[in-house]
């Protein structure tokens, strides 16, 4: 098979020609149809949560279950289904079963712990691998298996409900399916900010009701000032920047729920933050049940996700572009390209 994996000093990625084993008791051998590409695998790929040479990269997989191992009940030949970055857990802690199995202590992550769906074939096992609804394009599927079901997850984490604003501070990949979430799911208000003029021309279009260039106004100012406050913050921009804004940005009794990972520390005001009651949440990808209603709300056509396929001969480019900041939307490699 043909997979993009990480390189032997550790420190970029390759695509290279593999075989791959046959699937264990409990698991399922995957025909790859599409894997998008995250800033998580760069972040892998680099060495910046230690090195894994070798690793085949990719937790945004979805493609055709093709062979079963031995013990495998849960799904069958032909399913449709996804391999995310929580992989597997381990299934009996208090974690796992408690609604919070992303927090499991010796949770398996796809493309980083072991090998991922950047490939033309993976393994994955059964019961964790999350089937893709009908209805739901699978290039389209792979971007909610990660960006989609993180952003979600941390909406629900806000306990948004319908009428009420929400400030979502990031409005590339993630950001923009924040607003759709928002938006189309949970039929709140939104104000989408970046400093990124394309990127928020694209909320908009997702249907953002206010969109702030941080660049060109102190965005927790202006919604103070006009909204009174937001009811919670959504930070997906890898900037501590925006986490200080977003603190700032909700009003008393608000939530600001963490998803973007700069390697800094947020400024939280102790004054604010008591006298307010204001609550700050970090949240982590999303469980099995987040990830399916995720996949859903996409079946019903209520979020679309922007997605380029790309083939897997571009890998290297894609990782160069996603690096610099070129990217908008979401890069998907398509394995039949
Ligand atoms: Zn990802
Ligand atoms: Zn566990």
């Amino acid at each position: 098979m043909k997979a993009v994996v990480v390189n032997k000093e550790g420190t970029w990625m390759e695509v290279v020609e593999k075989d791959i084993r046959k699937p264990g008791y409990g698991e399922v051998l995957i025909d790859v149809e599409y894997c998008g590409v995250c800033h998580t695998d760069l972040h892998v790929a680099k060495g910046d949560f230690g090195k894994v040479p070798g690793r085949v990269l990719g937790h945004e997989g979805v493609g055709i279950v093709k062979t079963l191992g031995e013990g495998v009940t849960s799904l069958k030949v032909g399913d449709r289904v996804s391999v995310a970055w929580f992989f597997e857990g381990c299934g009996c802690c208090d974690y796992c079963n408690t609604g919070k199995e992303t927090l499991c202590r010796t949770v398996k992550n796809a493309g980083y712990s072991v090998d991922g769906a950047m490939a033309t074939e993976c393994i994955a096992t059964a019961d964790y691998a999350v089937k893709v609804p009908d209805g739901l394009d699978p290039a389209q599927a792979s971007s909610i298996t990660c960006a989609g079901v993180t952003v979600y997850a941390a909406i629900k984490a806000a306990c948004l409900k319908p009428g009420q604003w929400i400030a979502l501070y990031g409005a590339g990949g993630l950001g923009n399916l924040a607003v759709q979430y928002a938006k189309k799911v949970f039929n709140a208000h939104v104000v989408a900010i970046d400093i990124n003029d394309d990127k928020l021309a694209l909320a908009k279009e997702c249907g953002a009701d206010i969109v702030l260039n941080g660049k060109n106004v102190d965005p927790a100012k202006y919604i103070q000032e006009n909204i009174g406050g937001c009811h919670s913050a959504v930070v997906t921009a890898v900037s501590k920047v925006a986490f200080n804004q977003a603190i700032d940005s909700v009003r008393a009794a608000g939530k600001v729920v963490a998803v973007g990972l700069p390697s800094e520390t947020m400024d939280v005001p102790i004054v604010k933050t008591v006298l307010d009651g204001i609550e700050i949440i970090g949240s982590l990808v999303g469980t099995r049940k987040d990830l399916a209603e995720a996949f859903q709300f996409g079946a019903e056509g209520l979020v679309t996700p922007v997605v380029t396929k790309r083939p897997i001969t571009d890998a290297i480019d894609i990782f160069t572009e996603l690096e610099e900041g070129k990217i908008q939307g979401r890069m998907v490699i398509d394995m039949k390209m």
